[in-house]
């Protein structure tokens, strides 16, 4: 750990407190008013202009028979249209300069803030927020568009002067790589879409920016609140849609820069597609999946590894890349531990996203729910089913609610990918196995996160030295990593890095121009 504090200056947003009546009950009243004037009608905004005159109709996770908005989807006709427009705005956003810039984007973040009631009862609606996860999504929002602010002015005010040879002055200076495709995923559809956003924008790119399928509605609100803080028109388009659309965005012949968080599997279209075309070669920021570890050691302490476990993969519904996918316990304290965890899974309250007191809400929609179900279907004969969290048939039958399952695996085999939801796979291990199965996980090929119960430094070290991680967490639980604190991001399997909230991020929008006069 470096001994001083390294990155940009400022605060981190301090979110609310939910443990307040008054705060609850500011909430149920915002969520009441967001209800009663649903379904909001939504598409995409190029220009300024938002489309919204048709549209499909978009229910809840929590609850299928609740309509939360009405999609009008992009046309290619769209992109292209979208893409012109960011073409022709760039250069004139670029030479506003870092700290103008870097204004709208404190204007923004400010803007969130003051909205976050009306944007927690939205993303309850739209993607089955619990109001916890909400707070917490809001916040990082409104912390990357601060963090890259201090970048804009810090990184893109003057250009550095050099060291040179007498009669020569040597500058390096950074600007906008032009126009950026944002592909953002639906289990942080504001703190995710906003933070790539915000990062192309403060180094001087104009974006066209394309939300997850199922969370058009939050990228909608965002995107207005972005121009109401006065980011130019022609600066950022919302292009809602499918697969389709995402590919007829990353197919343009003139995009720059593409960043994407999602799986890996689109990842590896979208890189082919931008590797196939004639032209400058593109640069793909790509933020993928996990399978990630907790490994536990006989000095740990029980109470906290059953904690950490059920917050790291269960929280969100499991639904983070982040997320605990393989708790590893040792033989000696397997059966306590795993006691442990069944008694922590019965204590979780599934329901309402809205209502405080929810631990979990939905699962995101019917294909992530039958590709759970399935998984742990095939758990159920190839491995061992040891719990299910308690879930009525009440609420089963309003929304897509997955009971969180904990499944015992004897082989490392029985684990080949991420399934992305609450599901939490053990492995119990020998001693004389931890450094076989830590190269068996490492051998998945993923980078994401780790985690590591243990009193004793060795250990970690241990594991640490086999099991790629972008993020590695000791004695605490593995997801929610901070802007500016923990800055996130993976390796191999996991993407391509740098970081989202850390300090070499921005480079990676951005073009640097060398210039040496001779006087
Ligand atoms: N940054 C999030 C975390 O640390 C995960 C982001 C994701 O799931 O895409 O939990």
């Amino acid at each position: 750990i470096p001994p001083k504090l390294y990155g940009p200056a400022r605060l981190n947003s301090k979110g609310m407190d939910l443990t307040q009546s008054a705060v609850r009950e500011r909430l149920a009243d915002a969520q009441a008013a967001f209800d009663a004037d649903a379904p909001y009608p939504c598409g995409p905004i190029i220009n300024g202009e938002a489309l919204t005159d048709w549209g499909a109709p978009m229910t809840s996770p929590a609850d299928e028979g609740f309509q939360v908005a009405t999609l009008h989807e992009s046309t290619e006709d769209d992109v292209e249209r979208a893409y012109k427009a960011a073409r022709d705005a760039q250069p004139g956003w670029n030479a506003k300069g870092g700290p103008a810039r870097a204004k709208i984007l404190r204007d923004m973040a400010d803007s969130l803030e003051a909205n976050t009631d009306r944007l927690l009862a939205l993303m309850a609606r739209e993607t089955g927020k619990t109001l916890l996860d909400g707070v917490a999504e809001v916040r990082e929002a409104v912390d990357f568009l601060r963090y890259y602010a201090v970048e804009a002015e810090t990184k893109f005010g003057e250009p550095v002067r050099l060291p040179g040879p007498a009669g020569e002055t040597n500058h390096l200076g950074l600007g906008g790589r032009g126009v950026f495709v944002c592909i953002s995923p639906w289990n942080f559809p504001l703190a995710i879409f906003t933070g790539q956003v915000a990062a192309a924008l403060a180094a001087g790119n104009s974006v066209l920016a394309k939300p997850a399928e199922q969370s058009p509605l939050i990228a909608f609100e965002a995107v207005k609140l972005y121009l109401e803080a006065g980011l130019p028109e022609g600066v950022l388009h919302l292009i809602p849609g499918d697969g389709k659309i995402g590919a007829a965005l990353t197919g343009l012949p003139g995009v720059d820069g593409v960043a994407f968080t999602g799986s890996t599997d689109v990842a590896r279209i979208i890189n082919r597609t931008l590797a196939a075309k004639d032209g400058p070669i593109v640069p793909l920021i790509a933020e993928t999946g996990g399978l990630n570890g907790l490994f536990v050691d006989t000095s740990a302490l029980h109470e906290q590894v059953i904690d950490d476990a059920i917050l790291s993969a269960f929280g969100s519904a499991g639904q983070r890349c982040s997320a605990l996918r393989l708790l590893l316990i040792p033989d000696e304290i397997g059966d306590h531990l795993i006691e442990g965890l069944k008694g922590a899974m019965d204590m979780l309250k599934l329901g309402d996203p809205a209502d405080a007191s929810t631990d979990i809400g939905p699962v995101i929609d019917a294909d992530a729910y039958a590709m759970l179900e399935s998984h742990v279907e095939r758990m159920a004969s190839e491995a061992k089913v040891l719990h299910r969290a308690p879930l009525s048939d009440e609420l089963a039958a309003k929304g897509r609610f997955f009971s969180p399952a904990l499944v015992e695996i004897t082989s490392m085999d029985q684990l080949t990918d991420e399934k992305f939801g609450p599901i939490m796979h053990v492995l119990r291990y020998k001693r004389s196995e931890l450094e076989t199965v830590a190269r068996q996980l490492a051998d998945k090929g993923y980078g994401l996160t780790l985690g590591v119960h243990s009193r004793l430094d060795r250990f970690a070290e241990r594991v640490r030295a086999i099991v790629p991680a972008g993020n590695c967490y000791v004695n605490r639980n593995i997801t929610g990593a901070v802007v500016g604190v923990q800055p996130f991001g993976g390796e191999g399997l996991s993407g391509t890095g740098p970081k989202a909230g850390g300090p070499h991020y921005i480079y990676r929008f951005a073009s640097e121009h060398t210039v040496t006069i001779n006087v």
